[in-house]
């Protein structure tokens, strides 16, 4: 895998279907820069439409935003990774702090996650980062260090270039509060740092976004930053035109 710019939209709990590929097929429709990856990270009931829908538009991926932590078994409601590959997906979502918090998710099964997707040949876009108080404490390099040495270091150097990563301030996230491009830097050099004490020079092909409140206002300067590769966007990525401009802002 190569380092690339990508804009991946996580729509969360939100659109209907109908909604859903009115927004897939006008991201179609536009002028979109040459280079960056495009990933929606959509509802479960509507990947397969979606999946239809970007057919023969390679630059949009389709995203699952979950996957069970096991292969399979007796999980009512839960979805497996086979089951995603099953119906053609290729990115999934993992540890986004919403399922850390809401759903109980640990490093643990969060790695597992991220094990199985590689073992599928599937491309995990693994999220991290840091509450409030860990911030304000001053250790969230340590506490984001530790969360990405949990779910990814037994991973080795040919499969850590193949994940993407996230690196998503809980204070920042849905609060409309960003964190400064300066903030976002200084972890993102951390993590790539860490990645590269432990993997090597394969640490400099991995791609790894900012989430938290990005914008079509602040987008670009977050973007410029040397180690920022791109973001994973909540609320706006819900606006056409407003996630065609974030796009737009490499
Ligand atoms: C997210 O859910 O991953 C996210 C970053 O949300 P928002 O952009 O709304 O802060």
């Amino acid at each position: 895998m190569t380092r690339q710019k990508i804009a991946a939209g996580n729509w969360k709990m939100n659109k209907d279907l109908n909604d859903a590929v009115k927004m897939v097929r006008f991201l179609i429709n536009q002028d979109r820069p040459k280079n960056i990856l495009t990933v929606l990270g959509v509802p479960f009931p509507f990947l397969q439409t979606c999946i239809k829908e970007t057919r023969g538009s390679a630059d949009i991926i389709i995203a699952a935003q979950n996957c069970h932590h096991k292969e399979n078994g007796a999980f009512t409601g839960e979805v497996s990774v086979t089951m995603l590959k099953s119906i053609g997906v290729s990115h999934v979502i993992v540890g986004h702090s919403e399922r850390r918090e809401y759903f109980f998710e640990t490093d643990e099964m969060v790695g597992n996650k991220v094990r199985i997707l590689l073992n599928h040949s599937m491309i995990p876009i693994f999220c991290c980062g840091e509450p409030l108080k860990v911030r304000k404490e001053g250790s969230h390099g340590s506490y984001v260090k530790h969360q990405v040495s949990k779910a990814l270091y037994s991973l080795n150097e040919e499969e850590i270039a193949k994940v993407i990563i996230a690196y998503e301030p809980i204070w920042a996230i849905g609060t409309g509060e960003t964190a400064s491009p300066e903030q976002a830097q200084e972890m993102h050099h951390s993590i790539r740092t860490h990645l590269r004490d432990k993997y090597g020079k394969v640490s400099d092909e991995i791609s790894i976004l900012y989430g938290g409140s990005v914008n079509p206002g602040n987008a670009k300067e977050l973007f410029r930053q040397a180690d920022v590769d791109g973001g994973l966007i909540g609320g706006a990525s819900l606006q056409e035109k407003g996630f065609l401009s974030i796009l737009h802002s490499f």
